[in-house]
């Protein structure tokens, strides 16, 4: 999709990284043994597959997403049926082809890892259709809307990770030699087209002359070019629609009063390449409360902890947030219930690069769904709750006389 190459070896770790995941996983899915009220019995739970996991992809993670539902989807029992992106079709198919290849070798039907290869129109019979138990969409808001209505009309089950807008909030104790390279890592990782990109850098007061300096230093040392390059931090843009949609966003932030101190432009070359940006805005500004899927980064001055709060919390998506702080008191309100309202909630590293193990998604417009690590293996499960008499007794629950 033009990540640079150590970005999309990443992505390949984490399928990798995932599979192992699973193959543990498989001996802990356990459900619980709950005391009974009557006398002689006893109720527990079992975990059964739903049945076909559809998975509809983006195309920002053409490899990595797949893995985190597929590998827990299998460990399950179910089978998966995938749409990727319908510009990345060939990494779909080298996917599928790979692990067509493990379940031959090992005797499983290669159907098991189905994949279809389309756009709107597939994926909206994928949602439409009874036959796909749990569709799990990765993709914008906008569409996402749309996947889990017309799923939830046929009463299946969906699972959403949708656009985000995070922040990273820098307090003036916080280490700045980490702040940068954190910043810059989360802004410009993938050319700004991760759901999980700092698009929002919220700095105090009394240290935001100074990061401002520091970050806009960075960034001029950031090498933009072929992503096969070594070296080469920033690669193209994934379509010429993004490149519009890079200027419309930088249009408009200057005219609501933001201020661009680098970047702004794109750049006259083959390929659809562009400056990593940053703009001096404000919170109000209607822009910086829009996900636009390129390396633009909003940067907004505080006062207070609480205020850098409410703003991380002032937009309508959910997904990653971090605050740089060393003062205890202020990371333990950062996670708690009047802290960041995402689904990531992160202290001293940036909003990017989430690890498997734990559950990976995000609230509000974000969708709500959870992938990945810690329980998420449950959405695609249906729980049985299993009640069984070993008495040659018949007593009724709360009670009931039946006579
Ligand atoms: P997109 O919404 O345009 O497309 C996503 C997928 O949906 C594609 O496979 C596409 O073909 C399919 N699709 C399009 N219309 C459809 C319809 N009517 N019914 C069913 N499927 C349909 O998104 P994109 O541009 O590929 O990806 C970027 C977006 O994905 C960003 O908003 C980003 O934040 C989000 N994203 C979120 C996460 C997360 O985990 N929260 C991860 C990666 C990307």
């Amino acid at each position: 999709m033009g990540k640079i190459l150590p970005e999309g070896e990443g992505e390949v770790q984490e399928y990798v990284d995932i599979c192992d995941y699973a193959v543990g996983l498989s001996r802990i899915m356990s459900g619980k043994v709950i005391p009974s009220e009557r006398p002689g019995h006893m109720l527990l739970e079992q975990w059964n597959p739903m049945g076909i996991i559809g998975v509809i992809s983006a195309f920002n993670f053409p490899v990595a997403v797949f893995g985190w539902n597929q590998a827990l989807a299998l460990v399950g029992g179910n089978a998966t049926l995938w749409k990727g992106a319908p510009s990345t079709n060939l990494a779909s198919v080298a996917v599928t082809r790979i692990v067509a290849d493990v379940l031959e070798r090992n005797n499983m039907p290669g159907a098991v890892s189905s994949l279809v290869c389309g756009g709107a129109d597939i994926g909206q019979l994928m949602a439409e259709d009874k036959n796909v138990n749990v569709l799990s969409f990765t993709g914008s808001t906008r569409v996402g809307r749309e996947v889990g209505l017309t799923v939830q009309r046929r009463f299946g089950r969906s699972i959403l990770e949708l656009g985000g807008n995070n922040a990273i909030i820098v307090m003036n104790d916080a280490d700045l030699k980490l702040v940068v390279p954190a910043t810059v890592f989360a802004a410009v990782g993938t050319a700004g087209q991760r759901c999980t990109t700092t698009r929002r850098l919220l700095l105090h007061e009394d240290i935001h002359d100074t990061v401002v300096e520091r970050v806009v230093k960075a960034y001029k040392q950031i090498k933009i070019g072929s992503p096969l390059e070594p070296g080469v931090l920033c690669g193209p843009l994934h379509t010429k629609a993004a490149v519009q949609q890079y200027k419309d966003a930088i249009a408009a932030a200057v005219a609501q009063g933001g201020k661009v101190i680098h970047g702004g432009n794109v750049l006259e070359r083959k390929g659809n390449f562009v400056e990593p940006t940053i703009i001096l805005a404000s919170p109000n500004m209607p822009i910086v409360k829009q996900e636009t899927f390129v390396p633009i980064l909003y940067v907004m001055k505080f006062k207070t902890f609480e205020e850098a709060v409410e703003i991380n919390n002032s937009v309508d998506q959910g997904l990653s947030s971090s605050v740089f702080t060393k003062d205890t008191t202020n990371l333990f309100k950062w996670m708690g219930p009047h802290g960041s309202d995402c689904g990531i909630v992160n202290v001293n590293i940036p909003t990017s690069g989430a690890e498997i193990g734990g559950a990976f998604g995000g609230e509000k417009e974000t969708g709500g769904g959870r992938e990945s690590g810690s329980d998420a293996w449950k959405q695609y499960m249906r729980r049985s709750t299993c009640t069984i008499n070993y008495s040659d007794q018949l007593p009724l629950a709360q009670g009931i006389k039946f006579e």
